[in-house]
């Protein structure tokens, strides 16, 4: 098949990438020439594990292309798939500025009959309003449905070529059927459903995953009062099939481009119905006051920050993505830096977009672990990199000027402290020494 995908970011790369491996032909579209240049020059704008290799092998194929020319690339295409962002407004709102702007361009480009799919995460009723702009501005004839996009960044290949399930929300049978066969090799676990419920799926997928993150953290605060260990509990509870393992790792909260802004987006979709979403707008007010556990942890080992030296390992949201948009660290050095404390920070790839925000004279980037720990007052992890894990805690009691650690993602187990001078907290058990 041919396909379009219109925004070249996590969602739209990976994407047009793995169609283009299962063999259809690929225009990938965006208006940032920079990154439409990189891609054309054999480079990446973003790190996703296994995707330089997929670029490379399905451009040399011939089956994978990269433009700024949308008309031409939906002119070309049966399939315009919509990947670009939908960021958070200042009140919450998700912003549809770019959807609506791909909208009126792939109106003006439309010449026959296309399938056009919105794959960004859009409020209930977005799907309606594009195919309304698309009509305005077109004579030719469409359909639309809504496939809402569930991988996660760090292993977004992966996710993509093998997804739980495929949503399909579409009114028009014929756009069904091209969907279905589209998706076919991915996977049998395809649901063809209405427009808006497909929207809401997406939504509400989120905002559970981002309850579970805060349950599991409120139990995590309760263990420390009681004497109890998260892990246990949080091992004890997945047992049970109906809870499920997953999504319950006490830590410092939830981050990300999802997560964070599809709560606030949907916390106002049912605002906008004069539902008052209570529930939702807790799991919101845990995840924020979560992250400042580390500043706490921190005053009860030093008293004051100001003046320490505090070393930071992680800077991204979490582990094998550069992406740091509504990372926990944000907040965690904000409060740090208001409070007087120097910070030198690693992160094994992520630094240069957490730069954009954090200059070089607040905060210093360092190029190995060792050199952020090296005479520290304390270090905190604030992502679980494998590379922090395999580092033996003698070496990083050897860098550090007193052996304070706070461990935000738990990736000690408590008999690797025991017989150790750490003073040690982690999220959910006990302190030690
Ligand atoms: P992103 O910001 O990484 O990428 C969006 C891209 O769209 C950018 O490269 C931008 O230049 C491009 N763009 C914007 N307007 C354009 C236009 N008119 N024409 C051409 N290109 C345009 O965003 P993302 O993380 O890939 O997310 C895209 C959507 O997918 C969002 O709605 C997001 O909520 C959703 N989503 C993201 C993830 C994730 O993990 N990142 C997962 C599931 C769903």
């Amino acid at each position: 098949m041919k396909l379009a995908v219109i925004g070249t970011g996590y969602v739209g790369l990976v994407s047009g990438v793995c169609f283009s491996e299962l063999g259809n032909e690929v225009i990938c579209v965006d208006n940032a020439a920079s990154k439409i240049e990189l891609l054309n020059n054999g480079e990446v704008p973003i790190h996703e594990p296994g995707l330089k290799e997929l670029i490379a092998s399905n451009t040399a194929a011939g089956r994978l292309s990269f433009t700024t020319d949308l008309a031409a690339a939906v002119s070309s295409s049966e399939i315009i798939i919509i990947a670009v962002g939908t960021p958070s407004l200042p009140d919450g709102k998700a912003n549809l500025a770019y959807i609506e702007q791909a909208a009126e361009e792939i109106g003006r480009a439309i010449d026959d009959y296309k399938v056009v799919v919105v794959k960004s995460t859009v409020p209930v009723g977005t799907n309606e309003k594009v195919a309304d702009i698309i009509r305005n501005h077109s004579v030719a004839s469409f359909d639309f449905a809504s496939v809402p996009e569930f991988l996660r960044e760090g292993t977004a290949v992966r996710d993509t070529l093998n997804p739980d399930r495929i949503i399909i929300g579409t009114a028009s049978d014929r756009a069904a059927e091209l969907l279905t066969e589209l998706h076919r090799p991915l996977t049998d676990q395809i649901t063809i459903t209405d427009v808006r419920s497909s929207e809401m799926i997406k939504y509400a997928s989120n905002a559970f995953l981002a309850t579970k993150i805060s349950f599991i953290n409120e139990i995590a605060n309760i263990c420390e009062k009681v004497g109890a260990d998260v892990e246990e509990v949080a091992k004890g509870m997945g047992m049970d099939r109906r809870i499920g393992s997953s999504f319950l790792k006490a830590g410092i909260g939830y981050g990300g481009s999802c997560f964070p802004k599809d709560t606030q987006a949907l916390i106002q979709i049912a605002g906008q119905m004069d539902y008052d979403f209570k529930l939702l707008k807790s799991v919101v007010e845990v995840n924020r006051d979560q992250r400042f556990n580390v500043i706490r942890k921190l005053d009860d080992l030093l008293g004051d920050v100001a003046g320490r030296t505090i070393g930071i390992w992680g800077l991204a949201f979490k582990p094998e993505t550069d992406d740091v948009r509504d990372a926990p660290a944000f907040e965690i050095i904000e409060a740090l830096l208001e409070r007087g404390a120097q910070i030198k920070a690693y992160d094994p790839i992520a630094s240069n977009n957490f730069e954009k925000i954090f200059k070089r004279s607040e905060v210093q980037y360092c190029e190995s672990a060792q050199e952020a720990a090296q005479d520290a007052d304390a270090l905190c992890i604030l992502t679980e990199w494998k590379e922090f894990i395999d580092i033996p805690l003698t070496d990083i009691q050897k860098w550090l000027k007193t052996p304070n650690l706070i461990d935000g993602r738990n990736i000690y187990k408590e008999e690797d402290l025991e017989a150790t001078p750490f003073a040690y907290y982690s999220i959910g058990r006990p302190k030690m020494n």
